[in-house]
């Protein structure tokens, strides 16, 4: 099928609830995408943030044909191979040492909130405003945008919002019923806003002296995508509980929540589940997907390419009068325009980039981590020309 064909059966069939590109992708390999007519795109997308291993990542490929004819799905009524090693891989490389599986980011978060009602007994949650947390009721009510909640409302009870980068409106807020603060380290969706230097420690400090726990959710964060493998370490913050999903499994759906061994043992037997959750062919995939990042040295690439991309982004920002600002961190970066960036992302597309526009200004760069510098130059040198168009 043509992208025209694609378009018109996507219109007849499926309910539009995204606002997409005229495009349909049909392979891709490490950072770059064919569409259906056959076209090269840089993908600085990546899937957001989700393909940081490369497109069609031949070990990842592989662990998944490997699995499905060994094993698709059994049901967590039975113990797991493949979710045990995972678990145990997790528990190495991030601070944590629990794990539990589900499948997306909405749904760790979800299950997060539910964990800290459960340790604490209390049921409050405090979250920032200009976050994002998921769609699902629960997580549009802890998402800190109005956009997402407008017309699904009654949403539940018992979450607040404070403006993020601001420690005093966290104490301010806090309760005898708060249970936890849940805050992404870094915001994606909300337009790659940075921590404040001191913020995520002093975030630790308040919950610690309240006995609140601290939730970082790093669905967009995690795996390399900073310039360390998560934004904790980073930060060198050790936050209670941290959620999961988007790159956990090299582009295969998968979320998790990983928790201290206090705070992830206040889970018994019946108190959560899912049917999906840790099976055989989602933990193959996000095995070798974590694997791919450690033997590639993909951290460290973030972390170098990373400040590469974001220099070469601070000269448009030099000589472009139109830029407003040049932020963030490892390959999780924005470029804040003073007009609206949809513009900007359809031009990209036409010169073979993609990037996406989100918080309306803001052109985000979340590449996969194998990006090259030669990529990289190709990107920024189209965006010069492109954000030249506006400027002149
Ligand atoms: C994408 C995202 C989510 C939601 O993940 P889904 O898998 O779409 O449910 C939650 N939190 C953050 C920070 C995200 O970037």
């Amino acid at each position: 099928m043509n992208t025209e064909k694609i378009m018109a059966l996507d219109k007849d069939y499926v309910m539009q609830t995204y606002g997409r590109q005229p495009l349909a992708l049909e392979k891709g390999k490490g950072a770059v995408v064919w569409d259906v007519e056959g076209i090269p795109y840089i993908d600085c997308v990546a899937g957001i943030a989700v393909n940081n291993v490369g497109h069609a990542h031949p070990r990842v490929a592989e662990a998944i044909s490997k699995q499905a004819h060994k094993l698709i799905h059994t049901s967590n009524i039975y113990y797991i191979e493949e979710q045990v090693r995972l678990a145990k891989q997790l528990v190495e490389i991030s601070p944590h040492q629990k794990a539990f599986f589900c499948n997306s980011g909405a749904e760790a978060n979800e299950g997060a909130i539910k964990l800290a009602r459960k340790f604490t007994g209390k049921g409050d949650i405090i979250a920032m405003e200009n976050s994002f947390h998921g769609r699902t009721i629960t997580t549009i009510t802890a998402t800190g945008q109005h956009k997402y909640k407008k017309g699904f409302g009654p949403l539940p009870p018992g979450f607040s919002h404070v403006p993020y980068g601001n420690l005093e409106v966290v104490e301010d807020a806090i309760t005898e019923k708060t249970a936890a603060v849940l805050v992404e380290p870094v915001q994606g969706e909300g337009g790659i806003i940075l921590p404040p230097q001191g913020y995520l420690d002093g975030l630790k400090k308040i919950c610690h002296e309240n006995d609140v726990l601290l939730i970082f959710d790093e669905v967009q964060t995690g795996f390399g995508r900073t310039g360390e493998m998560f934004a904790s370490q980073k930060y060198k913050v050790t936050p209670d509980i941290t959620t999961l999903a988007k790159a956990i499994a090299g582009g295969f759906p998968m979320g998790a929540i990983l928790a201290s061994e206090e705070v992830g043992n206040a889970f018994e037997p019946g108190d959560h589940a899912a049917t999906f959750g840790g099976g055989p062919l989602a933990c193959a995939a996000g095995l070798a997907s974590i694997e791919t990042i450690k033997e590639e040295g993909l951290v460290v690439k973030s972390r170098e390419n990373g400040t590469y991309f974001k220099n070469e982004l601070k000269e448009l920002f030099q000589e472009h009068g139109r830029v407003e600002d040049v932020r963030g961190v490892g390959l999780m970066l924005g470029i804040e325009m003073d007009m609206p960036c949809a513009q900007l992302v359809d031009a990209m597309r036409h010169q073979g980039v993609l990037v996406n526009c989100t918080a309306e200004k803001v052109l985000r760069f979340v590449p996969p981590l194998v990006i090259t510098r030669e990529q990289i130059d190709n990107v920024t040198n189209h965006l010069d020309e492109v954000i030249g168009r506006y400027t002149d």
